[in-house]
């Protein structure tokens, strides 16, 4: 079967579109999370799970603290994921938490 021009080009319309449509949908993905093993992660103790905080080594941890209420967060507090100042395109989880949280 021959695929005429006018085919691809709807056929690439629709996956670009579908991707778009999924990344909207679904928000963050592996590739653009940061990982909390990821070096500049590690520097400030970045933690997925606020709960996972280690208080003996970070004791200026409080509870309620993460990065959904952290002056840093550049999503909504609602949001699974949203950008962080301190790691460029990388999104941070919104239950996070790291040492550099500020609520100022
Ligand atoms: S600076 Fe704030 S938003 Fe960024 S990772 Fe740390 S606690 Fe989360």
């Amino acid at each position: 079967m021959k695929t005429s021009r006018r085919q691809f080009l709807l056929l690439s319309a629709g996956v670009g579109s579908s991707l778009v449509l999924s990344r909207a949908v679904f928000g963050a993905t592996a590739a653009n999370t940061i990982s909390e093993s990821d070096p500049q992660a590690r520097a400030v103790g970045y933690v997925a799970d606020a709960s996972k905080v280690d208080k003996a080594k970070f004791p200026s941890f409080a509870p309620g603290q993460s990065c959904a209420n952290c002056s840093l967060f550049q999503g909504k507090a609602s949001d699974a994921y949203g950008g962080c100042t301190l790691f460029g395109d990388k999104q941070v989880a919104s239950r996070g938490w790291c040492s550099s949280y500020s609520n100022i």
